[in-house]
């Protein structure tokens, strides 16, 4: 599905400069020179996956009486991958070129040459006329497993009988925890539960900024059906995902549903469609949405030799639930997230009008130039910035503490005394704040403010206390 754009990879460098200028994220233990696969999300960054991570809980857990959270450990028994098949399952096919050396997951390698990678039984072989993309070399090895979950040791003595794992997925946890939570909770068929957490996998090729990584937090939702109701939950769930991505900023027409073919569905599986993001780099997968059917409980009650059925208080029929699993990387959703809001205009010096910029042309007489990040204001890390006109006029000051003071309470807020009006705003802009407030001489007359909004730039008088309610109505 990927699709190359000439300006994606200048685009996605100025997204990432700005990211670590400003503070949303940088390459992990930066003075240490980092490791491929792994980032740190800074001040800005960590807000911004805070605020995803939370309305995710809120609109799917919190404000759904059938849906209930968990916090499972990162570290199971290894008897849980083996009934889950990560063990011995779980590895990407990939192929090394003989001549430099670089390694390819092999499926992405045919995809971005316009084949498909064969498939014979469990072995895999690649179609004629493959060539490494770095040194066009055709010398490549066939496709080997490669296992992607890291192994530690639980306890002082490093043997065999010490191995475990660091999770590649939270779902697990919640199959495990399947019968605790149904006999804690009270919940009846359907019902789901949630968890977010983090999840790790050695990729052998991450790539495209934060998208693909090593270490990443998923948010998922197992959903437990009566089995014969697959197809319409399934449904269900593609449309009210696809209305969440809209309600955290992201336009119904960057997003695409990937829906895989029956062919190439896993045994179990009855259905699994992807929803995708048009990244600069190609549309690429946010979340994928499998009927799971009950191989997973079916799966534990195996391996743990505890049964999985659930018996329906009203009929008392007896089965092992099917289930409907969204699950979502938050990682891939900040980045779209930060693709999304990121613009380059040419704004007016009077008035507000604003062009999109033109990459490599003179600003037009009359506009300068702005970096906005229109992020939906639900998410965007900084709520409001506070400015008093000037800082060295106490009573102003004074009157924009306390007015930082108070929105504090309730979001997060920025207070700025430093430099020209303008130039604060420019500094708003950048990191996506929706609504400045500068108190003047006049506010201290009428106790009016300045309310500025960051997309239309349009300015304001705006009585103090009524500014909490607008900002609750568009954070809303
Ligand atoms: P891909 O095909 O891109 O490797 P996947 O189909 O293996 O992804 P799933 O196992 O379905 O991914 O995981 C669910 C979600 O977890 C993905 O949709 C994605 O948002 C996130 N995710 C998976 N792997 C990574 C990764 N390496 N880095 C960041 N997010 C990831």
């Amino acid at each position: 599905m990927a699709k190359a754009k000439d300006s994606a990879s200048t685009t996605m460098e100025a997204l990432s400069s700005l990211c670590k200028r400003r503070g949303f994220i940088f390459q992990t233990s930066d003075i240490y020179g980092g490791i491929n696969g792994f980032w740190d999300y800074g001040p800005l960054g960590s807000q911004l996956k805070k605020n995803i991570k939370d309305a995710w809980w809120h609109d799917v857990v919190q404000v759904n009486e059938n849906i209930v959270g968990l916090d499972s450990a990162i570290i199971m028994p290894p008897r849980v991958w083996e009934a889950s098949g990560h063990i011995g399952g779980f590895s990407d096919p990939m192929v090394d070129c003989k001549s430099c050396k670089k390694r390819y997951k092999a499926d992405n390698l045919c995809e971005e040459q316009g084949q498909d990678l064969i498939q014979e039984g469990k072995t895999f072989r690649l179609p004629e006329g493959i060539i490494c993309p770095a040194c066009k070399s055709k010398e490549l090895t066939e496709p080997r497993a490669f296992d992607l979950m890291f192994k530690t040791y639980v306890g002082p003595v490093e043997d065999d009988s010490a191995v475990a794992y660091l999770r590649p997925e939270t779902a697990q946890g919640i199959f495990a925890q399947f019968n605790n939570v149904v006999s804690t909770s009270r919940q009846k068929i359907p019902f789901g539960i949630a968890q977010i957490g983090k999840a790790f996998r050695n990729e052998i090729n991450p790539r495209n900024y934060t998208f693909r990584s090593r270490e990443f937090e998923q948010m998922e939702i197992e959903f437990f059906i009566e089995p014969g109701t697959d197809a319409e939950w399934h449904e269900y769930w593609i449309k009210q995902r696809l209305a969440w991505y809209e309600s955290v900023g992201l336009p119904a027409s960057s997003l695409h549903q990937d829906i895989h073919p029956q062919e190439k569905l896993a045994h179990y599986a009855s259905a699994c469609t992807d929803i995708a993001y048009d990244f600069p780099f190609g549309v690429q997968e946010l979340e994928g949405i499998a009927a799971r059917g009950n191989f997973d409980l079916s799966r534990h009650a195996e391996y743990s030799g505890k049964s999985m059925d659930y018996v329906d208080p009203v009929t008392n029929k007896r089965f092992v639930p099917h289930v409907v699993e969204p699950s979502a990387g938050v990682d891939r959703i900040a980045l779209a997230i930060l693709c999304n809001a990121y613009k380059e205009q040419w704004v007016a010096k009077e008035g507000n009008a604003v062009l999109p910029a033109e990459p490599g042309k003179q600003v037009p007489e009359g506009y300068e130039a702005r970096t906005v990040m229109q992020f939906a204001p639900r998410i965007a890390p900084i709520k409001a910035a506070v400015f008093p006109l000037l800082k060295n006029k106490p009573p102003l000051v004074d009157m924009a503490r306390n007015i930082f003071n108070s929105l504090q309470q309730y979001w997060p807020c920025f207070y700025d005394q430093t430099g020209a009006i303008g130039r604060r705003y420019r500094r708003q802009d950048e990191i996506g704040t929706p609504f400045c407030i500068t108190v003047d001489f006049d506010s201290l007359e009428d106790n009016t403010v300045t309310l500025r909004e960051r997309d239309s730039m349009q300015q304001e008088r705006v009585p103090i206390d009524e500014i909490e309610a607008r900002m609750r109505a568009a954070i809303a």
